[in-house]
């Protein structure tokens, strides 16, 4: 995803070490052209494995996971950080600590949207220790449904998030893969086998 790592080379804020801010595409604003090929590339990615659903956590993965939905041709359901008056019973939960927010929020999705019919795909805009991704991995496992893999749009490969979820046998297809935000530089991983498009 060249365009995608162009916008982070050009847009993102090195906040810290470990902390990059992209308000200006993704987490804030929203890049409407750039939302529509990483949902075009996920669903490229996991078009043989039958998904029913798109699973993500409000509110900055619901554009890219409706864009991946709209490409699979299946329903995105997103997971609320709050109660909500009209989403009273019923609901499958799951513990997460925020990793930005530095607090521990219980996400919950209605039973009625994720059953055990389903193959769900897991999409996030930032992997960073795994923490969302597992919380909502935990909510299809209770639904009874199966976890086909994680779609992400950014993954901070130098935390321990990718290493956690593959080790748990889990497929994590990750856009932008960043190795390092030292220095106030991004650095990327590069995937050999990428295609270029020049
Ligand atoms: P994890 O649960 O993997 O530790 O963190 C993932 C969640 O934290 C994502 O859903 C994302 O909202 C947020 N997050 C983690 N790292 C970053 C980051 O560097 N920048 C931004 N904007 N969000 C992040």
């Amino acid at each position: 995803m060249d365009l995608l790592k162009k916008k982070i080379r050009d847009e993102g804020v090195i906040l810290s070490n470990s902390v990059l801010k992209v308000d200006s595409f993704l987490n804030h604003q929203i890049d409407p052209v750039l939302m529509k090929e990483i949902g075009r590339e996920f669903a490229r990615l996991f078009q043989n494995e039958k998904i029913t659903k798109v699973l993500t956590v409000e509110s900055s993965g619901i554009a890219p996971g409706l864009m991946t939905a709209i490409q699979l041709g299946v329903p995105v359901v997103f997971a609320r950080k709050r109660k909500s008056l009209t989403l009273a019973d019923d609901l499958l939960t799951a513990s997460v600590y925020s990793f930005t927010k530095q607090e521990t929020n219980e996400i919950s999705v209605s039973r009625k949207y994720v059953t055990s019919d389903d193959k769900v795909l897991i999409i996030d805009d930032f992997l960073a220790n795994g923490q969302a991704a597992l919380g909502l991995a935990e909510i299809v496992q209770k639904a009874g449904a199966k976890v086909a893999g994680f779609g992400i749009v950014i993954e901070k490969s130098f935390q321990k998030g990718s290493e956690l979820l593959r080790s748990k046998g889990f497929r994590v297809e990750s856009l932008a893969r960043i190795d390092s935000l030292e220095d106030g530089l991004v650095q990327f991983i590069e995937n050999e086998s990428e295609v270029v498009n020049v």
